[in-house]
């Protein structure tokens, strides 16, 4: 067998993965965990519509909507604070799993789907993605003496070829053995959305888990049945993500022309939209199995042994646009 670049075999396996299981019976989510998390993200797409003008038409697109839980709650809580947002969205859905497209439709009837970012018109726009980023095939470089190799698979197994990497900030202390990460199409994926926001009014809001700066080390792992595997497993039996470098996309971001906010830790961003009195609210009235759920859910994504601080929330922006909700002191 001929052996496989890393981001290939990364972008097969989850492909086989994700047409072939349903991935949150391996996994959960933070739209999974509380309904309050989709419902803040909707509030605060609101407001920052608000913030950029109002545009009409404005489209709400989300990368990555899994089950399309984070936007349907997000919907309900747009629809009654902010009739006349709702009345503006477009809503459109990046979405490349068939097999999720189904989930998705079953709830967001309203909804035009895509492949690519490429595929969605132009125009104001307001983006969400969670746990999107860390899906998409990164590559490994590993430093053999005085040169590098990069990692690749074949047979299960790694093989490493010599190359020479592309200049990666990470690359200038990094000792023997240790292996440095690059994310191409996350890369790709910001600097499409801040070449769009530096030409229409927009924001866009991604959360995901990895450090505020690349601190050089493997981070591939690998999900099957709630538990790690090793990331080799045969292609398609496991979720294979890793880490996503906050300060390489806020870089590419910039690049491309669009403001940034944050980095600021999930824990910050969420209990300054208010998740915690608005989970309060909920369960003062809600059965008990059911409060005492959103309030395990209010623990488990501000907690920082939990989702709380190896969460972060980047917003990108239009030039001009004023900080946003959940942004301030971070
Ligand atoms: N945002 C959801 C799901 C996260 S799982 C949640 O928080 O629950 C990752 C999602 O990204 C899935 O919907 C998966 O099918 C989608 N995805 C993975 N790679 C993709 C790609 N290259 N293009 C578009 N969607 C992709």
């Amino acid at each position: 067998m001929i052996a496989e670049r890393l981001d290939q075999f990364m972008a097969r396996a989850n492909a086989i993965y994700y047409a072939s299981h349903d991935p949150f019976s391996d996994f959960t989510t933070a739209p999974e965990v509380s309904q309050v998390f989709g419902e803040l993200l909707g509030l605060w797409a609101g407001i920052a519509w608000n913030l950029l003008g109002r545009p009409d038409p404005v489209l709400l697109v989300e990368a990555g909507p899994g089950r399309g839980t984070l936007m349907a709650d997000a919907l309900r809580a747009i629809g009654r604070a902010q009739p006349d947002f709702a009345a503006a969205a477009q809503v459109h859905l990046i979405e490349t799993s068939s097999r999720l497209r189904a989930a998705q439709a079953q709830r967001l009837k309203q909804a035009v789907w895509h492949n690519t970012l490429e595929d969605v018109p132009h125009g104001p726009m307001i983006l969400l993605a969670n746990e999107f980023l860390d899906a998409l095939p990164i590559r490994q470089f590993v430093r053999r003496g005085a040169g590098w190799t990069e990692r690749y698979v074949g047979d299960g197994a790694w093989v490493e070829e010599p190359v020479e990497p592309p200049a990666l900030p990470a690359m200038a202390h990094v000792l023997e053995g240790k292996v440095v990460e690059v994310n191409e199409p996350a890369r790709a994926f910001i600097a499409g959305v801040a070449s769009r926001l530096r030409r229409n009014r927009g924001a866009a809001l991604f959360i995901d888990y990895g450090a505020e700066a690349g601190v050089p080390a493997d981070t591939l792992q690998a999900i099957a049945d709630g538990k790690p595997v090793n990331p080799l497993s045969p292609p398609g039996s496991a979720d294979l993500t890793a880490h996503v470098d906050f300060a390489d996309l806020a870089h590419a971001a910039r690049t491309a022309g669009a403001n940034v906010q944050g980095p600021v830790t999930q824990r910050h961003f969420l209990l300054h939209l208010g998740l915690r009195e608005r989970t309060e609210r909920l369960a003062e009235t809600a059965k008990e199995d059911q409060a005492a759920s959103l309030r395990n859910g209010l623990l488990r994504l501000t907690a920082p042994d939990q989702m709380g601080t190896l969460f972060k929330a980047l917003a990108l922006t239009s030039p001009h646009c004023p900080t946003l909700p959940g942004f301030a002191d971070g």
